[in-house]
């Protein structure tokens, strides 16, 4: 496939009907029918009325809108698939560049390699590369953009056996603060490609990602339902790191939901989910469960060979839009007191619907060198995110309150965090996600690629930023 590549576009038009009658993509403005519904982003706290919306339909598009947000100042939101928990996908009266209709994807099954353009979601990339046995490791779930959660990383359901989403790219095609569409890879502009592995979207707007696929196809997967016990919780952690490579975990502890696999007596009831995908033959992955079986008797099983993208279907749910606020951490251990915080806090919750996911890393994801990618977290064991879902928008300083409060009740035993998972949460908080040496490093690329700082409605690493 031919990569563009063009030279710096010397300047564009500053008013609004010059710049939007050169898009071939959807522009939306306040007045258009769609406004209300193309303005939505999945975390419904953020209700923001940009002043528009660029669909873009190419690198072209994007490479002028990006020019006349620099040339007018105003501010602009990229968007892959709206899920940012930071509300970074959407602004108050600047310019989103939404890249959801960009749903390009090609893929060589022989060469194992995809190009796949940034509009795709998790699911509808996981689907397409299903009708070749093949798949690339992304998140937990299917409507997430391929865009925003590889930049930042990308935790998923392989991530033991086949690393982050970053350790399967390639290369991408990138547009530029100054206008231009480049290459980054190995070999092209390599300290462009190492900042965008985990660096977020700091560095211009990905228009195209280039990744490896690995032979996936039917997999043993499903959720254990275990008695939220002290025991089970202090037991999880040596499970599942003891697990083979194959396995991955996510649990939630979290009410168990109304699913006709789960007996109607606890639904409702706190829950710790052991979610899982075994990949391998499923005679060796319910071997591979049976050390999670005898944490605790459980309250209900669904475990079934399916294909992978069937744990997208299992996990629909969390493809909702909602209100949400979060807290997240990395810890190097999940001892008795984060096990004891952890029960007590969900005990008296603010929203009935609050969740704790603790997901236990390791494998493929820590054999990758800290300084490879600026994902430096490498060798953090445990993921702790706390997710609390409310109905009413209004109550959303109580939801804070209490995710923030519970948060500080871990925070001496945090480790870091994944930038994926922080909302607005201030400088201190984007440090956590990047050591001092990886911060120097994407201070030194930001200057370079975005002095004036364009792209920062992201986990900003300032241009001006002095590293001690
Ligand atoms: C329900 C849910 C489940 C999740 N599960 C996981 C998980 O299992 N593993 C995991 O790692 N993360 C997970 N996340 C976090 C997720 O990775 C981030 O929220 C990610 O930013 C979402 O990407 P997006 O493209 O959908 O979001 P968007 O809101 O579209 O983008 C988020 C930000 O990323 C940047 N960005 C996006 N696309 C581009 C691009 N093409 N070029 C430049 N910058 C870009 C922009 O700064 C943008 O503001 C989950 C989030 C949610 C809400």
């Amino acid at each position: 496939m031919a990569l563009a590549r063009t030279p710096a576009p010397a300047t564009g038009p500053t008013d609004f009907a010059a710049f939007a009658a050169g898009i071939r993509g959807t522009v939306i403005r306040p007045d258009d029918a769609t406004y209300e519904q193309a303005r939505e982003v999945h975390n419904a706290t953020f209700d923001r009325r940009p002043l528009a919306i660029v669909q873009a339909s190419s690198a072209a598009d994007v490479a002028r809108t990006v020019v006349f947000a620099r040339d007018t100042g105003l501010e602009l939101a990229v968007r892959g698939g709206a899920h940012s928990v930071a509300g970074f996908g959407t602004s108050e009266g600047g310019i989103v560049l939404d890249l959801g209709q960009m749903k390009g994807l090609h893929i060589d099954p022989v060469r194992r390699l995809a190009w796949a353009q940034a509009g795709l979601r998790a699911g509808e990339y996981t689907a397409a590369a299903a009708a070749h046995g093949l798949a690339t490791p992304f998140g937990d779930t299917g409507s997430v953009g391929i865009g925003g959660l590889t930049l930042g990383g990308g935790i998923g359901w392989l991530v033991r056996k086949y690393g982050l989403a970053i350790d399967s790219l390639v290369s991408v095609e990138i547009v530029t603060a100054d206008g231009r569409i480049v290459i980054a890879s190995a070999t092209e502009n390599p300290d462009l490609f190492w900042a965008v592995r985990g660096g977020g979207g700091n560095f211009g707007v990905v228009t195209r990602f280039q990744f490896r696929l690995h032979p996936v196809s039917t997999v043993l997967a499903g959720a254990l339902f275990l008695p939220p016990t002290r025991d089970a919780l202090r037991g999880l952690e040596a499970a599942a790191a003891a697990a083979p490579e194959a396995l991955t975990t996510i649990s939630m502890l979290m009410p168990a939901p109304p699913a006709p696999f789960i007996p109607e007596s606890v639904h409702g009831q706190l829950t710790l989910a052991v979610m899982f995908v075994f990949d391998g033959d499923p005679e060796s992955g319910q071997r591979a469960l049976e050390p999670f079986r005898a944490l605790a008797t459980p309250m209900a099983e669904l475990v079934a060979p399916m294909p992978y993208i069937g744990i997208y279907e299992l996990l629909k749910a969390a493809e909702q839009r909602a209100p949400s606020t979060h807290r997240s951490l990395f810890l190097d251990t999940l001892d008795d007191d984060a096990v004891d915080t952890i029960l007590e806090r969900m005990s008296k919750p603010s929203s009935p619907l609050a969740m704790t996911q603790i997901r236990i890393l390791g494998g493929q994801m820590a054999r990758v060198p800290a300084d490879a990618t600026a994902f430096a977290h490498r060798h953090a064991k445990v993921m702790v995110v706390l997710i609390t879902p409310f109905q009413d928008a209004a109550e959303a300083p109580v939801h804070a309150a209490w995710t923030h409060e519970y948060f500080e009740a871990l925070r001496p035993r945090a480790i870091g965090v994944y930038s994926n998972f922080l909302e607005a949460e201030g400088e201190d908080r984007i440090r956590e996600a990047y050591p001092t040496a990886t911060y120097r490093r994407l201070a030194d690329v930001k200057r370079r690629y975005d002095p004036t700082n364009l792209f920062r409605l992201n986990q900003n690493i300032a241009p001006t930023a002095s590293v001690a």
